[in-house]
């Protein structure tokens, strides 16, 4: 038996990398049969049912043989080879590829968790996660914005490194928070401006009821002042690091979000508002 150097659905002829026409056939119909809704397995059954051989007739097909053809963008033309498959149809059955495995396959509670903490500082959308060729995981913006990819496990050691990094140096807990105040909103400023022009001709109850309304529009338009969750959220990096707590546990009571820069840099802000980046000291 001769080990196959080259993919199913292709040959080499004098050197160069051709198709293979019959094979290239079975490669398009497993494509066109997956994106139809057949499962794995029901290719791979229909396969061999029709003698349909994979190297030599005692190599048969099965689940991951299937699988791992529908995963190889060589079919669509990946490292110089001629294309077998339309872009358009490999996508559409890496999606499919995508919910199956998205429903099956267990997410951890940090991962959810981040699902809904990953925003992208380009745009402000929320990061999703997606499945790559591979079955590896990784993360881009929802808005698909020029917001940067990341692979998942640089962004889960980015976040521990930026953990680390709080734990052990504190007053980064302390520096660095958006500031407080209101919104200065349109109204804030035309009530603002009627107030200044009366320069205080107008009768005490008048002068009140403005003043009161004003004030009110403020408050409502107040950020709110987390400085003082600072204490919690120190108390609980001392207690992660003793080892009180677990990363998950962590992640819920203190990091509020996960920002990706468009360079790549990623920051956390913790409860109490302060912003901890990967990069600076
Ligand atoms: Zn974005």
């Amino acid at each position: 038996m001769t080990k196959r150097s080259y993919p199913f659905g292709y040959c080499c002829v004098k050197g160069e990398i051709m198709i293979n026409e019959k094979e290239g056939e079975v490669v398009k119909r497993i494509f066109e049969e997956y994106a139809g809704g057949r499962s794995l397995k029901e290719i791979a059954d229909s396969l061999n049912e029709q003698g349909i051989a994979f190297k030599t007739a005692v190599s048969p097909w099965h689940k991951s043989r299937v699988h791992h053809l529908l995963t190889d963008g060589r079919y669509i033309g990946e490292k110089n080879y001629p294309p077998l498959i339309e872009w358009e149809l490999f996508e559409r059955s890496a999606r499919l590829r995508e919910n199956k495995y998205g429903e099956t396959e267990p997410v951890s509670e940090e991962i959810k968790f981040l699902q809904k903490r990953v925003v992208c500082d380009a745009c402000g959308s929320r990061y999703v996660r997606k499945l790559g060729k591979k079955g590896d995981r990784y993360w881009v913006c929802g808005a698909h914005c020029s917001g940067s990819v990341l692979t998942e496990s640089c962004l889960l050691s980015a976040i521990e490194t930026i953990i680390e990094k709080a734990v052990k140096k504190r007053e980064l807990l302390y520096g660095k928070m958006p500031k407080t105040g209101y919104h200065v909103t349109a109204e804030i400023v035309r009530m603002t401006n009627q107030w200044n022009a009366l320069n205080g001709k107008c009768g005490f109850a008048a002068g009140k009821t403005m003043l009161l309304a004003l004030a009110s529009k403020k408050f409502s338009a107040c950020r709110e002042d987390k400085s003082i969750y600072t204490d919690a959220v120190d108390d609980a990096l001392i207690d992660k690091m003793q080892g009180g707590m677990t990363d998950e546990q962590l992640f819920h009571q203190v990091i509020r979000k996960v920002i990706v820069a468009k360079e790549g840099g990623l920051s956390l802000e913790f409860a109490n508002g302060a912003i901890v980046s990967l990069r600076e000291e």
